[in-house]
């Protein structure tokens, strides 16, 4: 019988790092993928590799099941982000309703290489941290668009390619019950440690969820959800 596995698009945020604990509690195999797109917040990159090791060491069932880790060099995405933010199309984005932080067509470009990734390294289904809960202004999180890239991708290999969201509907509460149900206080404190979420890169101020500038709206959403599962629980 063929073994079950996926690929993870895990950026080392909070949201990735959740969903690797997920998939690594579900398929008998796991292998990890990020994106260095010149991101401003490389800070997301260098927490990958601790938080894996980390994880490997905590949890001794889940690192049988994790396997290689790749850190794919997307720098022509952010060439194509910069050269488009002309003053005239950064109005445009600002009428549009849509945060300055969305990176056009990036979902869409990340998948499409995680897909041949997972089709080359015989994996059968992408997971990602996708959630439209929190980050409604985000058109390439929401689930009719993950359907549409899994339906195009299977349709472009002629390999079924699913794209698996287990966030898309909770929020940030959610996220950290998530966690706790996983991998329990050990997952929850790594997550805490390890993981960055602020826009802004900050590592200099701890707070009880977590590092970062503690007023960006990624560190909000990470503060507020954090608050509201202490307190339900
Ligand atoms: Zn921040």
């Amino acid at each position: 019988m063929a073994t079950s596995s996926a690929l993870v698009l895990f950026s080392g945020g909070q949201d990735s790092a959740v969903c690797l604990a997920w998939a690594l509690a579900r398929y008998e195999r796991v292998e990890t993928v990020a994106f260095d797109y010149r991101q401003r917040h490389r800070v997301e990159l260098d927490c990958r590799g601790v938080f894996l090791s980390k994880l490997r060491e905590q949890f001794p069932a889940w690192e049988a099941k994790l396997g290689e880790d790749r850190v794919l060099d997307l720098g022509v995405l952010g060439e194509v982000s910069d050269t488009a933010l002309t003053r005239e199309q950064a109005i445009g984005f600002a009428e549009s309703g849509l945060p300055s932080t969305f990176v056009p067509g990036r979902n869409l470009v990340f998948l499409t290489f995680a897909g041949a990734m997972a089709y080359r390294r015989g994996l059968n289904v992408l997971v990602g941290g996708m959630c439209e809960t929190d980050y409604s202004g985000y058109p390439d999180c929401r689930r009719a668009t993950m359907d549409a890239m899994a339906k195009a991708m299977t349709l472009g290999m002629d390999r079924s390619m699913p794209v698996e969201t287990p966030l898309m509907s909770l929020d940030k509460a959610q996220t950290w019950a998530l966690a706790d149900d996983l991998g329990g206080g050990a997952l929850v404190g790594l997550i805490v440690e390890e993981t960055h979420t602020c826009y802004l890169g900050d590592r200099s101020q701890r707070h009880d969820w977590g590092y970062g500038c503690g007023t960006c709206p990624a560190c909000d959403l990470r503060a507020k959800g954090w608050a509201k599962w202490r307190a339900g629980r």
